[in-house]
């Protein structure tokens, strides 16, 4: 398969990087088509914040900042613009007038993505987009979860409104996009509002891993337990950048203290290799909360960790076939 012509991202030992249009990762920008293995998305949609908005300028900022990203990873060997497609389909349609036709419109966008064979790897815009997003490619049933977040998302409502980015994670259990018994959540640790804040996804099976359980585990045991539960079957990924400590990560809108450090979610996502991955995002990056672009340089980095270990799922998957 190596013999066919792939798409290719500028070589910025060609072309220097503060050149040329910004794109993901300074990919070709494409049609969604069916020669595409991995659509690379911005979703520039904030209504669902609670806080400090600004999350909808994430896609054009970590685009920008992208422009840092090399072709091969340096720990795991992954090349994944010369084993996958790669492009950037452009941002999904939204319109920040309107929270319930733009989480429509999310969907039918991916929906396409879904259709046409493609992983999508998404920035967001907050944590709410996930939920669209998975509605748009669970497509065969519940799939897995792996969510670094400093907040579970999962509770019923928030302010009498049951579509935002503290419920993107219970809609999507009721509506069956996700199997609660194949989800870890890694990294919740934010003062709650009640008892009951994290328990949702307890009683309903989601393995939770706070930031006191990851002390205590260690970061080996961790990954053991994500490939424990999450198993071999299809798996998303989803990162909310506050899951990062907010020295890392200062520019989103609900930064919690106490948090992930960026090497070790390089390497827990690295870890990932060889599990059967189908896409992923990372939403909450506010660039006016960050005018230095650390923030979205960090969650750039994140997106290429996720294409690498969505590309190798996807070139076993085509060795198989
Ligand atoms: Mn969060
Ligand atoms: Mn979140």
């Amino acid at each position: 398969m190596n013999d066919i012509p792939r798409l290719k991202p500028l070589d910025s030992a060609v072309v220097p990087r503060f050149s040329a249009i910004a794109t993901f990762m300074r990919t070709p920008a494409v049609e969604i088509t069916p020669t595409l293995d991995v659509a690379l998305v911005g979703v520039p949609f904030d209504l669902g914040t609670t806080f400090r908005a600004g999350s909808r300028h994430g896609p054009a900022q970590i685009r920008e900042m992208s422009r840092l990203i090399r072709q091969v990873n340096p720990t795991n060997g992954i090349a994944p613009f010369r084993i996958c497609n790669v492009g950037d389909v452009g941002d999904a349609p939204v319109n920040p007038l309107d929270l319930m036709g733009s989480i429509d419109s999310i969907t039918a966008f991916f929906e396409r993505i879904h259709a046409a064979g493609a992983a999508p790897i998404s920035a967001g815009g907050d944590h709410t987009v996930t939920y669209p997003i998975l509605r748009g490619i669970a497509k065969d049933g519940p799939i897995g979860l792996i969510h670094f977040d400093a907040h579970a998302d999962t509770l019923d409502e928030l302010l009498g409104n049951r579509v935002n980015h503290a419920t993107p994670f219970r809609r999507a259990v009721e509506e069956n996009l996700i199997d609660p018994k194949r989800v870890v959540q890694i990294g919740l640790r934010g003062t709650r509002y009640g008892d009951d804040d994290i328990r949702y996804g307890q009683d309903v099976g989601m393995r939770v891993i706070t930031m006191d359980d990851y002390e205590a585990m260690g970061r080996a045991k961790v990954i053991d337990e994500i490939r424990r539960v999450v198993g071999d079957r299809p798996a998303y990924v989803t990162f909310d950048i506050d899951g990062l400590d907010p020295v890392f990560a200062i520019g989103t809108g609900v930064p919690e203290p106490g948090g992930l450090s960026m090497r070790d979610s390089q390497v827990i996502i690295r870890s990932l290799a060889g599990m059967n991955i189908v896409g992923g995002d990372v939403c909450e990056v506010a660039p006016p909360l960050d005018p230095t672009g650390h923030t979205a340089l960090n969650a750039a980095n994140l997106m290429f960790e996720i294409l690498c270990v969505t590309a190798d799922a996807i070139q076993r998957r085509k060795r198989r076939t």
